[in-house]
């Protein structure tokens, strides 16, 4: 990479597929210590909750979704929303992460009304990926910055960038041809930061993408943060093939995408991220898809937080990944590896 200047598509993959690993972790952790001198990762006590289970998407990579006739199709009634908080706060937990599938027939009233059920309680909430937000909007027939103002107004506090997949509109094609394309994605996050909502940025990798594609999505999450400096955290994290239509596509079993489910092939997009997106403070390692060990080892390839302990988490457990973490052993595998465990209450700062 040219000192200073933005690395190209073909640069950024360049370092992808040829770079030897620990010279990429080498520089990863550097950029990572000027960022954060003082050894500090994070991580929160929080929760996943699904409000639905019920999607018209049909994505190819997910092993959560059903349809509205599946015997197991599900809207989690507000009792039961309300035992989870509660239950979640008396853990010590501070956020709730509330996410769920594009139901046929919920909008922005029904959205509201949630938001509103959890902010009964004394808890954050970090809600409604850009996918939920522009099916709220098109179903209730808003603008996106509408359902925005009125989430914000009943407690919103901030948006998970879930729905990212791979910015590019190719794979997207491909993986999730329902959903919004990458520029409607990058769109919702525009508003949201224009509404001084912080967001965090995801990407999900080890489908059928190519270097170039996890290239192309970077640089644009790093044009977008430039523009508008409203990622809180980046976080990337491997595709999980059980139970998914995709794992028996032929893209996907060829290999297509180089490799990069596996541990090496995780740290070093973890690294390049790093690397690549100097103007986000944050980024996140995954245990919860890669495990403990692998998660700690990336704090020396750029990552400088935990993430959440996730009392409850579903729609990875939905593809057969079951790694659990509680906050000590969170804070051990931090202390443990030379780094300083700071807890935190919402989105980094
Ligand atoms: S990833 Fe989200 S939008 Fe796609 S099928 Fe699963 S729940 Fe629906």
């Amino acid at each position: 990479m040219a000192g200073g200047a933005v690395p190209t598509v073909e640069e950024t993959a360049r370092l992808l597929r040829e770079a030897p690993l620990f010279e990429l972790g080498r520089a990863a952790d550097d950029l990572r210590r000027s960022i954060h001198p003082d050894g500090a990762v994070g991580y929160i006590v929080d929760r996943n909750i699904n409000y639905t289970n019920i999607c018209v998407c049909g994505c190819s990579f997910c092993a959560f979704y059903r349809d509205r006739s599946s015997p197991d199709a599900y809207v989690l009634p507000e009792d039961a929303l309300s035992r989870k908080i509660e239950e979640t706060l008396s853990l010590g937990g501070t956020q709730v992460l509330l996410q769920g599938g594009l139901h046929p027939e919920w909008g922005v009233d029904e959205a509201e009304r949630i938001v509103r059920a959890v902010k009964r309680h004394p808890v954050r909430l970090h809600g409604f990926s850009p996918p939920e937000i522009w099916h709220f909007a098109d179903r209730s027939g808003m603008s996106v910055g509408d359902v925005i103002a009125r989430l914000v107004a009943a407690g919103l506090d901030s948006i998970p960038g879930g729905g990212a997949e791979i910015l590019d509109d190719m794979v997207r094609a491909r993986i999730s041809p329902r959903k919004i394309g990458w520029e409607q994605w990058a769109s919702v996050m525009r508003e949201a930061h224009r509404q001084g909502l912080r967001t965090s940025a995801t990407m999900m990798f080890g489908s059928i993408e190519t270097p170039e594609a996890i290239s192309r999505h970077l640089l644009r999450v790093r044009e977008l943060q430039e523009e508008t400096g409203g990622f809180a955290s980046f976080i990337p994290w491997a595709f999980q093939s059980g139970n998914t239509a995709l794992s028996a596509d032929p893209a996907f079993m060829e290999g297509a995408a180089a490799g990069f489910g596996h541990a090496a092939g995780y740290l070093r997009v973890l690294a390049v991220s790093r690397l690549l997106l100097p103007n986000i403070r944050t980024v996140q390692v995954s245990w919860v898809t890669m495990g403990a060990k692998v998660a700690q080892l990336g704090l020396f390839f750029g990552g400088n937080d935990f993430g959440s302990t996730m009392i409850e988490e579903n729609v990875v457990a939905s593809a057969g990944v079951s790694f659990r973490m509680s906050e000590e052993e969170i804070v051990a595998t931090i202390r443990d590896a030379g780094f300083l465990p700071v807890k935190r209450e919402g989105l980094p700062c």
